[in-house]
Parts: C-alpha cells; structure tokens; sequence
C-alpha cells in the first residue's frame, strides 16, 4: 500500500466490483454511486468498493466508459510507472521477433487493453513512432509518454509523431493539434516483411497504415501464383504489393477514396515500379463487384472497414457482410480463394463466421474453411478483457 497516492476516490455501487476483480479494465458509469469531489475529465482517481475498498487506479471520463483502468495496485502513476508499462510492451515486442527485425520495422508497440495501457496506441515505423491516444487521461500524459517512449527504445526511435485529432471524444473540445511530440523527420517509409511503403501521418487512417494485416498478408502471397487477384477495401494497398510479389497474373484495387487509391499506387511503384500488372479503381466496393464480370477473379481479399461501431448497428452491420460475401461467392472463379474480414469489434468470430455462412449458402456453391484467421501478436489479446479481439478473418476455397 502506498500512502503517497491523493487521487480522489469513486465509490462503485455494492457488488459492482465484481469485474474489476476479474481484473476487466473498464468501469461503466451506472456502476458508480458517488465521488469524494467533482472530477475533472482525464484525472486519475481511485476505485472503491462502496464499502471504502481500493480494488483498481484508473483514468476517468465521461462517457459509458467512465473509467479505464491503469492498474489494480495501489500505487503512483508517474513516470516510473509509465516506463515500467512501455518496457514490458517493448520487452515482450522483442520476445515475438518484431524487434530489430531486418525485414520489418514495422510494428504495434502498444496496443491498448492488450497491453494494460486502455487508451493508448503505439505504432512504430522505422526511427519514427506513431502515437494515439483514445482517451483524455492519455491525452494529457502524451509529452511524459513520448520523453519516456524514447527512452525505452534506446535509440531505435527518434521521431514521435502525435495523431490523435480523430480519435480523442468531440465534446472533450481539447485543443490540440496533430504533430510531432519528439523529432520531426520527413522520411515515412517503411517496411514489412521486406516490402517497402509510405506511410502517411498527417491524413492516413489509424496511425497511417493497418500494421495488423502483417500476417494475414504473408499468408496471401502464398496463394497468389498464377491467381487473378482482387483488393478490395485496399486502402494503401497492403495485400495488392504482396500479391504481386507472390506471384499473382493480374491485381486489381478497389477504394472508395481518391487518397487510398493514389497512396496505393504509390506503394505499388515503390516496389514493382511500372508493373503493368496492377491497376487501381476509385469506386464503390458493392457497385464493383456488381459490374464484374463473373469468374474475373480467383482470390478476392474483403477487408471492408469497420460496419459497426456500436452494440446498436450490430445487426446492419451483419447484413452488410452478408451482402458483400454473397456478392463475392457469386462472382468469384471456381478453385477461387477468398480472404475475407471484419474489424469491428461488436461482432464475434461466431457472428461473422455464421454471416459468411449464409452469406455461401445464398451462392449454394460448395465452400471450405481453409484459415481462420486473427490479429498478430503485436495487436495482443488482454484474457481478462475480451473485447481486445477484434479482427476476424476467414480464408475459403471456393468451389
Ligand atoms: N485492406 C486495407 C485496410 C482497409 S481499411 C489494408 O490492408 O490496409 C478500409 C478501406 O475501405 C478504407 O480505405 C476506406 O476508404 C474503404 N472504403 C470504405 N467504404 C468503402 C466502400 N463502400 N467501397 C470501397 N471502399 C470503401
């Protein structure tokens, strides 16, 4: 017990710690019965039992998540603790081979929940780390962060770049700007098993590139041999380079956005510069795929954004999915593969599996499991806090 600690005190309602002792690092605001004194967004207090006992340290907001737990020790959170949590993200970042790695330099450092730091992420691109937070706690912490982050590097970083412009609550009104914390270097490209990209800081989604697909990604460079392969979703095109590489006759992507279409065009050139394999189009997912000839393509990737961000559009969302795989299963070439995800958090493996199931009885083609496929180990899954999981994919040989 450290009798240093003075942060206010929330009292939960009795029996609504019953969570917290299975170490789930979220308080819902409904549990909370009352507060010592009034609470300022993004201060750190103590959790008690309604009797008066500590049960966890956590940064408070408002909203339905009204505290997101640091730590179920009685302790201080000041820069030691911040570099005692970043060490084990890096520590354990080394034990999985992503450190120093020759061939990727990109990787996620700290992945929230995953990584018992709720609110925070870290991606790290080469000498320069992304920094996002999702909580005004973490917010208010980023200088400390980025001074001690560099630190624990030791010299593999130089550069944090701060991008949280998108992600921190509207009504917090905080003002703040995306930019660099630490450094300041124009070079954003990096690598991934052995492919180079842009990344893009200033206007990119996420951190700049979906550094979860790593793996998903090297699994599809080896189906691509001789395929005719569709990206849709491409985003900066992660999955086209790697079937381009792998082998693939033909790759198509397919974005929405102008932005996502030319940053793929981009990566393309920087690894198969003038490749007349691959081409580009800025155009809506459903409608391409409803234009396509039949048997065009005999790998399709799905990686739509995600459907739902919320408990209430679960079941749009699934409809959504079930539309867009049937549209797939109709038109792929028969000895076809498709790779196919969600990243929406709401819904399941069972779920989306279950969706795609309907989603290939509506073709009536004859469909099998080949992968089930998941989030890297740099994207870790907290086993007290399920939600964590979030990326669902499945790979289907297509009869
Ligand atoms: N597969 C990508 C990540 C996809 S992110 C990767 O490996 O990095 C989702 C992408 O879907 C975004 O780039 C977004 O612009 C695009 N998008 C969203 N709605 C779309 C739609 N209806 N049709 C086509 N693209 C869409």
């Amino acid at each position: 017990m450290n009798m240093d600690c003075q942060y206010k005190r929330v009292y939960l309602k009795p029996g609504k710690e019953e969570s917290l002792k299975r170490f789930h690092p979220w308080v819902f605001s409904g549990a909370i019965h009352h507060v010592d004194e009034e609470l300022k967004e993004g201060e750190i207090v103590k959790v008690c039992t309604s009797d008066g006992q500590f049960v966890a340290l956590g940064h408070y907001q408002i909203g339905s998540i009204a505290i997101r737990v640091l730590s179920f020790c009685d302790e201080n959170v000041n820069a030691d603790f911040w570099q005692r949590k970043l060490s084990t993200a890096f520590e354990m970042r080394k034990c999985i081979g992503l450190v120093d790695n020759p061939c990727t330099n990109t990787y996620r450092l700290v992945h929230g929940e995953g990584d018992n730091l709720p609110g925070l992420v870290i991606d790290i691109y080469g000498k320069t780390a992304v920094m996002q937070a999702h909580s005004v706690g973490m917010h208010d912490s980023r200088f400390d962060l980025a001074e001690i982050l560099l630190r624990v590097m030791e010299g593999r970083v130089r550069n944090v770049y701060y991008k949280s412009e998108t992600t921190l609550p509207y009504k917090a009104e905080l003002s703040m700007e995306n930019g660099f914390l630490a450094g300041g270097s124009p070079d954003n490209v990096s690598v991934e098993n052995g492919l180079k990209f842009h990344v893009d800081w200033l206007k990119g989604q996420k951190t700049g590139f979906f550094v979860d697909q790593r793996e998903n990604r090297a699994l599809l460079e080896r189906y691509a041999k001789g395929r005719s392969v569709l990206n849709m979703f491409c985003y900066t095109g992660g999955f086209s380079f790697y079937a381009m590489r792998g082998g693939a006759t033909v790759v198509h992507s397919v974005d929405s956005s102008a932005k996502a279409v030319e940053l793929t065009n981009e990566n393309v050139n920087l690894n198969f510069p003038n490749d007349s394999r691959h081409v580009a189009y800025e155009e809506d997912a459903f409608k391409f795929l409803d234009r396509m000839n039949k048997n065009a393509y005999d790998l399709i990737i799905l990686d739509p954004p995600a459907f739902a961000k919320h408990k209430e559009a679960l079941r749009n969302a699934l409809q959504g999915y079930r539309r867009l795989n049937a549209k797939a299963f109709d038109k792929i070439k028969s000895g076809g593969i498709l790779f196919t995800f969600s990243c929406s958090q709401v819904v399941s493996k069972e779920q989306f599996r279950t969706t795609v199931f309907s989603a290939a009885a509506m073709s009536g083609r004859s469909v099998r499991i080949l992968h089930q496929l998941t989030q890297p180990a740099d994207h870790p899954v907290n086993i007290y806090h399920p939600e964590s999981e979030y990326l669902k994919g499945l790979v289907l040989y297509v009869e």
